[in-house]
């Protein structure tokens, strides 16, 4: 049984009604329940927590502290290619954008690691567009195999594969996979997918199932905010991270919180979020699952970043570049959206210690697996 079957006992309305029924005892209820379950996770996320945010958000730090310490795993991502096959309404890299596409060569992303490296990361997460003719197997294999000595650490967020091929990547250092789901709302899902293979909306849901089955070590979700009802979306999101903290339990789970940003095509979001609701949803989603790691990325602008890190957030990005191989030279690609925090590496590392945090640029190694490899990097 995947999350497929799962999230089909469930109705986008009836939650949403639910919602509206919350009183404020009921969240007061739920702020005192350990642990708290997918019925006070409603109460959270409900329009009658907004009056005890603050009580909401000290637990979330607390919380937070209690099972991660005041360590920041830091990231940085690695665009390979905005080739894409796909029709996204709200991407930058839709097929039917007409913007400069670049896939950098093993070579270029060789370079672009090593200016990566240099700026302190060891933890990289490669992104690419849909286009298995370009971003093949055998490519994908390559860039793994000239970054793995550079980084201890690698994801993947590109297209959706299947159990085989995500099994031969981790054989070539992959450890991570992160797949958005973008909506839980299958009838938007269809809306918004305007063209290419992501339109299956099955497949994608499946993605982490697959991923868990082939073995990766952590694994990555998120909801695009602003596409639908936050409240509604934020509830999939921890239903079907959860489900992935009880059936893969070997992985850890991460959440991402990507709110629409300005990118070509200008799509308008539908249902904006804002820097309030985004504090709900990000501490109502620490008290639901206080194991998960919460991430922040340069999405958001560095005042906004710098309030929310006490909340529930263990990961980040910085100094990120959203157009391949815009780290090591100037690129003339499109870039996948603008990103608002344009501090460098060092600037948000100097931020994190200011407030008592200690930025962690490295938090595993594959030789914790695999006894007898040494990693240039390790
Ligand atoms: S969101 Fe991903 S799949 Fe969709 S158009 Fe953008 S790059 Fe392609």
């Amino acid at each position: 049984m995947s999350f497929y079957n799962e999230i089909k006992q469930y109705k986008w309305s009836d939650i949403g009604r639910d919602l509206k029924s919350r009183s404020r005892s009921d969240v007061e209820r739920a702020l005192g329940s350990r642990p708290v379950n997918l019925d006070g996770l409603i109460s959270l996320l409900s329009p009658a927590a907004e009056p005890l945010l603050e009580e909401m958000a000290q637990e979330a730090h607390r919380l937070t502290i209690r099972r991660f310490g005041n360590v920041i795993s830091m990231f940085a991502p690695l665009y390979i290619s905005n080739v894409c096959m796909n029709r996204c309404a709200y991407c930058g890299f839709n097929a039917g954008n007409p913007v400069a596409r670049l896939t950098l060569t093993v070579e270029q992303i060789e370079a672009e690691g090593r200016a990566i490296r240099a700026l302190g990361f060891r933890h990289l997460l490669l992104v690419s567009g849909e286009a298995p003719k370009i971003v093949t197997m055998d490519y994908l294999k390559s860039a793994l195999d000239v970054l793995r000595p550079l980084f201890p650490s690698l994801s993947v967020e590109i297209f959706p594969l299947d159990t085989a091929a995500y099994a031969e990547l981790i054989d070539h250092g992959l450890d991570g996979l992160v797949v958005f789901q973008e909506t839980y709302d299958e009838e938007l899902y269809g809306k918004v997918h305007l063209g290419g293979k992501k339109r299956d909306y099955r497949w994608r849901l499946e993605t982490p199932d697959r991923g868990g089955s082939a073995g990766f070590r952590r694994l990555g979700l998120g909801a695009l905010l602003g596409l639908n009802d936050w409240r509604v979306e934020a509830f999939f999101l921890a239903l079907h991270a959860q489900y992935l903290l009880r059936t893969y339990w070997k992985s850890q789970i991460g959440i991402s919180f990507p709110r629409l940003r300005p990118a070509a095509g200008a799509f308008q979001p539908a249902h904006p979020v804002s820097d309030i609701d985004f504090v709900q949803l990000l501490t109502a989603l620490r008290l639901f699952l206080p194991d998960a790691s919460l991430v922040l990325s340069t999405r958001e602008p560095a005042s906004l970043r710098d309030h929310l890190v006490p909340l529930g957030i263990t990961t980040m990005s910085a100094g990120s570049h959203t157009e391949p191989g815009g780290y090591s030279r100037e690129s003339e690609a499109e870039a996948q959206f603008e990103i608002a925090d344009r501090r460098s590496p060092e600037e948000v590392a100097n931020m994190l210690r200011e407030k008592g945090y200690e930025p962690v640029w490295k938090d595993w190694d594959s030789i914790f697996l695999t006894p007898g490899r040494e990693t240039a990097a390790a």
